[in-house]
């Protein structure tokens, strides 16, 4: 028998048994007549004593172990004389009667501890050991009890998980598509799927009703920050709802997430308009843990003579509450900030709300007290606060605002990682115009179906068209979307011809989708969330990497296994992609 008990299991209650253990060596401390080690497990740490004058050809064997090294123990449950309250097996240890190494270890490149010397790409270099460590550990731990809430919220609610194909043909998201050369039909290719969308809502046309399923998706984008390549979804269908049948099962399944991993009540989740949340947050993700919203300064601040606001088509503030309290060099600092060309702002206008309630700006050559106090009622502003103006092109400057207030309150501690506030964005434009490529682009995707009260416009005012699709975002990130789909192939057909497809096109890239339309579709609708950023929300972590047990760099990079890697030419000449 390995053991009879794990590492992190033993309490004041056991003294006096016989134990076996086993584990890794976390630590040997050495105080030559007298060796303790720390033994580590999944489950925690149990500090072994070996003793000369208890046995001295132990003790000695004892400091012999290395760092890693795998051993097996058995012994007496002792109390401990020098208790620890930090860990749960701090009251007692073992005191060893006779101990085997079950494997030796080389030193590891990096201390296993929760607090490691190691950078990041030694960590995932040897990401098997890294993944010993507690704050790597617990991430897939959390991660796994996520993955079982989820799949108890939806087995209770009906929902049947259903495994769609990965070697499959492009599937329109968005991104580039990873492919893979198919030998036995040389020249061709599959692509693996950016999403199971089109399967899902086949799943639909079949009559299941419920569908979903915790699945990888793969997207050859160019990398970002906290982008993997391969990613996971919860993928969910259901047929015969409108908008606000998946919106109550979907917040019912993020509400009963929470309570389970985190014993966390979300709260109201509040549904916000696309144009009402750039109008409030300039952003169709905004981060609800806080206000600071978005101010229009245009009809105070337009018309004094200051060229900048005047020839500017919007002018838009925040109001930091208790602002006042920056340096004229911190002020400086921000200007750089929004000046970087990540936000690519020309510079930052501020105004300060003294103590005495007078004002002093960066502009008080063109505002005078009366001018800057309209400011100040129009942001709401007190005596303390600071108000920050942008102008520039309307939409532009919104994003700029949202990435400024996002910053100012990351600065102000508005945004604590334990706080959690959601809300639902609805209504989205159907469509998008890239400039670039002189087409119309579907915000969502080409299966997202208009508001049936903007159908008419579809080809006269594109732009004008909502869709009736819905994201939820948790503390300024995405966390999931979907829409209710087109079921019908006619509308279907008008969407592809907005898209710009050919007729042609569309029955050669999705004629099995249309087809399958003319067989009786139910009306159906659905939504994807991403796991990995629930994981990563719910831990803690800035990066989803952390809660991937084996995550590619930002360059695409597998360091671990030195992944994408080139094919020898017999492969090549086999697959045909010579
Ligand atoms: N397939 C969509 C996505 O991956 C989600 C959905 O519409 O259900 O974003």
């Amino acid at each position: 028998m390995h053991r009879t008990h794990t590492c992190g299991e033993l309490r004041v209650s056991n003294i006096g048994t016989q134990v076996t253990l086993s584990g890794w060596v976390q630590r040997r401390t050495d105080f030559g007549g007298l060796t303790f080690i720390d033994l580590r497990d999944r489950y925690g740490i149990t500090q072994l004593s070996f003793n000369e004058e208890f046995n001295k050809e132990l003790n000695e064997r004892a400091r012999s172990l290395g760092r890693e090294f795998v051993i097996k123990v058995h012994g007496e449950v002792i109390e401990r004389s020098s208790k620890n309250d930090k860990i749960p097996t701090g009251h007692i240890e073992i005191q060893v009667s006779d101990f085997e190494i079950l494997n030796a270890a080389l030193t590891p490149p990096f201390t296993i501890e929760d607090d490691t010397d190691g950078g990041e790409e030694i960590r995932l270099k040897y990401r098997y050991l890294d993944l010993r460590r507690n704050p790597i550990k617990e991430k897939l731990v959390l991660r796994s009890k996520l993955s079982k809430a989820v799949r108890d919220y939806l087995n209770d609610a009906d929902f049947i998980e259903v495994e769609t194909p990965v070697l499959i043909k492009s599937t329109p998201e968005g991104a580039r598509d990873f492919v893979v050369p198919s030998r036995m039909n040389e020249g061709q290719y599959y692509a693996l799927p950016q999403s199971p969308q089109t399967f899902k809502q086949l799943l639909m046309v079949s009559g299941l009703d419920k569908y979903y399923q915790i699945v990888k998706c793969f997207r050859d984008e160019d990398f970002r920050a906290d982008r993997q390549p391969e990613f996971t979804q919860i993928d969910c269908e259901m047929s015969f709802v409108e908008r606000d049948d998946i919106i109550n099962t979907f917040e019912g399944m993020i509400r009963s997430v929470f309570k389970d991993v985190k014993n966390i009540d979300l709260g109201d989740i509040p549904v916000i308009p696309y144009d009402e949340a750039m109008i409030r947050f300039g952003s169709d993700k905004p981060d609800m843990r806080f206000g600071m919203e978005l101010v229009d300064l245009d009809e105070v601040a337009k018309g004094n003579g200051f060229g900048v606001f005047d020839n500017a088509e919007s002018i838009v503030a925040i109001n930091v509450t208790g602002g006042n309290k920056y340096t004229r060099k911190e002020l400086d600092a921000f200007t750089d900030w929004v000046k970087r060309p990540q936000i690519g702002a020309l510079g930052l206008i501020y105004c300060r709300v003294n103590d005495d309630g007078s004002f002093k700006s960066s502009v008080d050559k063109f505002f005078d007290q009366d001018k800057l106090k309209l400011w100040a009622e129009k942001s709401d502003s007190k005596p303390g606060d600071l108000i920050f103006v942008l102008s520039g092109k309307a939409e532009k400057v919104r994003k700029q605002m949202n990435e400024l207030r996002l910053h100012v309150g990351e600065l102000q501690g508005l945004r604590p990682k334990d706080k959690f506030n959601a809300c639902w964005v609805v209504d989205f434009p159907l469509v998008e115009y890239d400039e670039g490529s002189d087409r119309w682009h579907a915000m969502h995707h080409p299966f997202t179906s208009p508001i049936p009260a903007d159908r008419d416009k579809m080809e006269s005012d594109p732009g004008s068209v909502k869709a009736n699709a819905y994201d939820m975002a948790i503390n300024g990130m995405e966390v999931g979307g979907g829409s209710i789909r087109i079921h019908d192939k006619e509308l279907q057909k008008r969407m592809f011809d907005l898209l710009g497809f050919t007729e042609e096109e569309a029955q050669e890239q999705f004629g099995f989708l249309l087809n399958a339309f003319e067989y009786g579709a139910p009306p159906h609708g659905g939504i994807a969330f991403g796991l990995d950023r629930l994981a990563a929300l719910l831990t803690g972590t800035d990066s989803i990497r952390d809660v991937i047990a084996f995550p590619k760099n930002n360059m695409g990079r597998d360091i671990m296994i030195d992944a994408p890697a080139p094919l020898n030419a017999d492969q090549k000449k086999e697959l045909g992609i010579i």
